[in-house]
């Protein structure tokens, strides 16, 4: 059975494929972080080496295996990992891409048969940060695909791929799931109370892994409220601190870019509330538990302070997706952040 939930049309087509035998040799899956590519490539990993009457029986020796990520013949990477025989430097160094070494084991793993199951899966996760070097090494062996071999591109951010990598894979896009279903499996399935679900179902943004996640860490609510209260404490702060933010912010950002792009999103969440208080449509704002909060700054802010602010911010994201060094866009932000003493209430 599919472990994913809200994408019946990406599901119905593998159902297809896979009782037709027209497996693509490489799919793209595309979508927000915590959406569940990571799921449904795991869950076709199992589903192309099941032993079970129905695929993903998720019962089986194998599907067992490929869950507890101990299949020899699936093989994962990300930008935070390395595949484990690939292992040549310190491994508490952050990388910051994927590089030829990685690709090159993978590419060595690809052209040996199937050890233990029926087909090989490799599932490179944050495909966005293949090096141009890995990213070529790759395009080489989608070109020529071995047989029995599955690669599973997943991608948040697919603007940063190859063009001829994406037109070599079979695109999947999988879509955030509406909110009023992710309400509803918080509660019937994992049984969160109303006020909690109601919570991560607004921070979640349709991403239910993402709500899952928050569910099972208490540290993620808990980062998320320290960056709540690191805005604040920079709305009444000099300039010197505000550029010291910056800075920090923008070293963040060039380690590690999906951390930095994660405060920049709690920032714009937190602006567009402020607009949406302003605009009178206070029940459609995402940081519910900080209503109060918002609502008192929004009294001392004018709307076109909020939008210039915004404005600004929406510039910053789309300098960051670019790769361009954040740091003049970040200390511009600081500059025109609006400055208001105020206090938080939640
Ligand atoms: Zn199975």
């Amino acid at each position: 059975m599919w472990q994913v939930i809200g994408q019946d049309r990406i599901l119905s087509l593998l159902d297809y494929s896979l009782k037709t035998n027209t497996i693509a040799h490489a799919y793209l899956l595309v979508g927000p972080r915590h959406v569940g590519k990571g799921t449904l490539a795991f869950n076709l990993a199992q589903a192309l080496n099941c032993d079970g009457p129905e695929v993903p029986c998720g019962q089986c020796r194998s599907c067992q295996r490929i869950l507890e990520s101990k299949h020899a013949d699936v093989i994962s990477i990300s930008v935070d990992s390395r595949i484990e025989s690939a292992v040549t430097s310190n491994s508490l160094e952050h990388k910051t891409e994927i590089g030829i070494k990685d690709m090159l084991e993978l590419q060595r793993m690809a052209n040996l048969p199937p050890y233990e199951g029926k087909c090989k899966v490799f599932i490179i996760d944050d495909a966005e940060y293949l090096s141009t070097e890995a990213a070529n090494s790759l395009l080489k062996i989608l070109e020529e695909p071995p047989q029995m071999v599955v690669w599973l591109l997943l991608a948040a951010e697919e603007e940063h791929l190859l063009p001829t990598i994406i037109s070599r894979c079979q695109r999947l896009e999988l879509k955030p799931v509406p909110s009023e279903r992710v309400q509803e499996i918080l509660i019937s399935s994992y049984e969160v109370d109303a006020n909690k679900a109601k919570l991560l179902t607004h921070l979640c943004h349709g991403r239910l892994g993402w709500a899952l996640s928050a569910l099972a860490n208490d540290d993620i609510l808990e980062q998320r409220s320290q960056r709540i209260v690191k805005l604040f404490s920079l709305l009444p702060a000099g300039l010197e601190q505000r550029f010291a933010y910056a800075q920090e912010l923008a070293s963040q950002l060039s380690q590690n870019r999906r951390a930095g792009a994660e405060i920049i999103e709690i920032w714009l969440d937190w602006w567009r509330d402020l607009m949406l208080i302003k605009g009178g449509c206070r029940e459609a704002i995402i940081n519910v538990d900080y209503d109060r909060t918002l609502e008192e700054q929004a009294r001392g802010l004018s709307l076109s302070e909020i939008e210039g602010f915004l404005a600004n911010l929406c510039l910053l994201q789309e300098e960051i997706s670019k790769n361009v060094n954040p740091r003049l866009a970040l200390e511009w932000l600081m500059l025109n952040l609006p400055g208001k003493e105020l206090s938080i209430k939640s």
